[in-house]
């Protein structure tokens, strides 16, 4: 059977768990596969353009598991009361293509992403950075600012966006960090300035500078979160040249990331070298280092994989006949006889 994980056995899932706890373990689980990225077949995502949206394929596979995420982008579903991103994903064997998990996403993708966030802030930024701005306060924006605080050890975020209620939800729904000093800046000049991080995570699909060379200091870590899609940009240019830049998978990122404004020839570096102790990050404390997210099908498979670690652990989960339970795998059509047809009708009756 396949084990079936919708929004609502997510969130008995993460209130079993705990929220920060299950931040870690998304974290853990994603640095492991990060570790052996090698051993990984991967592929940069599949993507249908509208011109408003994106809908993505992200598959992935190693020896063991074959994973999907569906996802898309739509920055102006906010203005009609549905989420920008939205996402499920599946779970298989590769030694016989068997689906064991068909999951939500789109609360995993926040973790995810703000998990993804963290690791690379850990890797990339000065040590002992107390002090973040995030420009951008929607969905992701808890998930974001709670990884910095919880797994990256940082104290106070001072936050904005255009929007003041977006900026009053996360101020209410930060309440309940209390050891988090969190400040609503006026702009988004305000929100950087002195920061050792900054977080831009805004949607808007269009050539967008959320930040400009003007508000980076020496030494600062930048993680651009926003710029994920061809012709949907958040980081100046010319901090992108000034910069340090890491990627997920180079073959992406160079078609979706902030990086689509430089040339293809531009250096960058890849995170998961850095978190194998392979490269190192920032060369010194004056360095401006950048990780370019848009997200990567690796991620995930880490979060499907722990997804389904928990729900198996913690008997969460329904197990649903996505497919046939066959006596014999040859006679398929038994399931559609007109005798066994009219048998499941009676049962139903
Ligand atoms: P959302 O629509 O819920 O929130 C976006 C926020 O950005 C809104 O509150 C909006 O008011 C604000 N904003 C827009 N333009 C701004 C500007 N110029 N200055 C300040 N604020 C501005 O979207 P979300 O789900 O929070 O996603 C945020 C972004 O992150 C999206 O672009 C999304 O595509 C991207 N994303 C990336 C990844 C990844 O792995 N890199 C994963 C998920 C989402």
């Amino acid at each position: 059977m396949t084990r079936f994980v919708d929004v609502a056995t997510l969130r008995r899932i993460v209130s079993r768990v705990g929220v920060e706890e299950f931040l870690a373990g998304m974290a853990n689980t994603m640095r492991e596969d990060f570790r052996r990225w090698e051993s990984f077949e991967k592929l940069a995502r599949v993507a249908s353009h509208s011109e408003i949206g994106v809908i993505e394929l992200m598959p992935i596979s190693d020896q063991d598991r074959y994973a999907f995420k569906y996802v898309n982008g739509h920055p102006v579903n906010a203005t009609k009361g549905v989420s920008t991103v939205m996402a499920f994903g599946a779970l298989a064997n590769v030694d016989t293509g068997f689906p064991t998990l068909l999951s939500e996403l789109t609360v995993t993708t926040a973790f995810r992403t703000a998990a993804a966030t963290a690791i690379a802030t850990e890797a990339l930024a000065r040590p002992r950075s107390g002090i973040a701005g995030m420009i951008g306060c929607g969905a992701q924006g808890e998930f974001q600012a709670l990884a910095l605080h919880r797994l990256a050890g940082v104290e106070e975020i001072r936050v904005f966006d255009i929007d003041n209620a977006a900026m009053e939800k996360l101020q209410r729904n930060m309440a309940a960090y209390p050891s988090l000093t969190l400040r609503l800046a006026k702009s988004p000049a305000q929100a950087v300035r002195g920061a050792d991080i900054v977080t831009t995570c805004t949607a808007d699909k269009r050539w967008a500078t959320i930040l400009t060379p003007e508000m980076v200091e020496p030494g600062m870590h930048i993680n651009g979160i926003g710029g994920d899609c061809p012709g949907k940009t958040e980081i100046h240019a010319d901090i992108l040249r000034a910069a340090k830049i890491f990627v997920e998978f180079e073959p992406q990122t160079r078609i979706e990331g902030d990086i689509q404004q430089l040339s293809d020839k531009h250096p960058v570096h890849d995170l998961w070298r850095v978190i194998a102790g392979h490269e190192r990050g920032r060369e010194d404390d004056q360095q401006v280092t950048l990780f370019d997210s848009v997200g990567f099908a690796l991620e995930d498979y880490s979060a499907l994989r722990y997804v389904e670690r928990l729900a198996t652990d913690l008997n969460e989960g329904e197990e649903i006949g996505l497919i046939p339970d066959l006596d014999n795998p040859k006679d398929l059509f038994q399931q559609v006889h007109p005798g066994e047809v009219a048998r499941c009708g009676k049962d139903a009756a």
